[in-house]
């Protein structure tokens, strides 16, 4: 048992060599990166529950490093938001983005928003200035932002939401279900869509308690105006399921991972590829 404790121990160590390692490359490369302009996004489709036409897709950022690979947005993230790197980091997403998308017509584009990019004081400006500069219809972008925007200082978020509103931007609550308020703030702020968290499809099961809140989440969506989506639709099961139940979009591998600016272009070009 000893011996086991020790091993454990060693295992410990070598991950937190490993996270402490990692940080230090984000810290010292993510700002280079993001000057030169060495991230990339990639685009996962929405679609329609009805016909499966894909009317959004959501830009998810990754970091092709030279040296570590491919390092996903949950490693660095987080780092970017401790760093005070965010900013340069979102502003770069939403510009990319914008841009990207004015090659799909008619398309909706998802931006994930961190919390602390969205209380920035020119967060509203600097989003309203890419999408002038970009020449993009405003209707057509959708901010994705999670409870965690409102839980600081909710008069200012309200403010800024209010304010994008007005300007025609559309505002998703992101990974709903998986905080605390989430009813006070749906009745509060001025949402467009929610999107249900991965983790309540996950359990696959289309019985049972996951079943349940899923069933319950999409009926108080629809029943406050709003579009329902679900997201980490991987089965037929779950999207027979969800179809029962009046959702009204899906994104999940079941259609189609995220994938390049090009094979949106692809995808976009042969309606009812997904
Ligand atoms: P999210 O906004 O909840 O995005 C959904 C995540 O689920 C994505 O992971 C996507 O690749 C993954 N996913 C989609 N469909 C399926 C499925 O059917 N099955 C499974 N197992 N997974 C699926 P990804 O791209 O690694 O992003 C992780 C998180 O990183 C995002 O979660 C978002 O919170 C954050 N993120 C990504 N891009 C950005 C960004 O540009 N800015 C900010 N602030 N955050 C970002
Ligand atoms: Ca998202
Ligand atoms: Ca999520
Ligand atoms: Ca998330």
């Amino acid at each position: 048992a000893k011996n086991g404790g020790r091993n454990r121990f060693s295992f410990v160590e070598r991950q937190m060599d490993e996270a402490l390692r990692l940080r230090k490359v984000v810290e010292d490369d993510l700002r280079k990166a993001i000057e030169n302009d060495e991230l990339v996004l990639h685009y996962q489709p929405q679609v329609e529950i009805d016909n499966y036409t894909v009317v959004a897709v959501e830009a998810l950022v990754r970091w092709p490093h030279p040296v570590h690979g491919m390092i996903a947005p949950e490693k660095f993230i987080t780092v970017a938001e401790e760093r005070g790197l965010i900013i340069a980091l979102g502003e770069w997403v939403l510009r990319r983005a914008c841009t990207d998308a004015m090659r799909w017509p008619g398309v909706r584009i998802a931006i994930n928003v961190s919390a602390i990019q969205f209380r920035h004081r020119d967060f509203v400006s600097d989003v309203m200035r890419i999408i002038t500069d970009c020449g993009i219809d405003p209707t057509r972008v959708e901010l994705e932002l999670t409870e965690s925007v409102v839980v600081k200082d909710a008069d200012a978020a309200e403010e800024a939401m209010i304010e994008l509103r007005a300007h025609g931007v559309r505002l998703a609550l992101d990974d709903f279900g998986t905080g605390y308020s989430s009813l006070i703030y749906l009745r509060r702020f001025a949402f467009d869509k929610i999107k249900i968290d991965r983790s309540f499809l996950e359990a696959a099961e289309t019985t049972g308690e996951s079943a349940i809140l899923i069933h319950s989440i999409v009926h108080l969506g629809r029943a406050l105006g709003l579009t329902v989506t679900a997201e980490g639709v991987e089965t037929h099961e779950q999207l027979e399921f969800l179809r029962a139940l009046g959702c009204h979009e899906l994104q999940g591998y079941l259609f189609s991972k995220p994938v390049t600016a090009e094979e949106i272009d692809v995808i976009l070009a042969q309606p009812g590829t997904l």
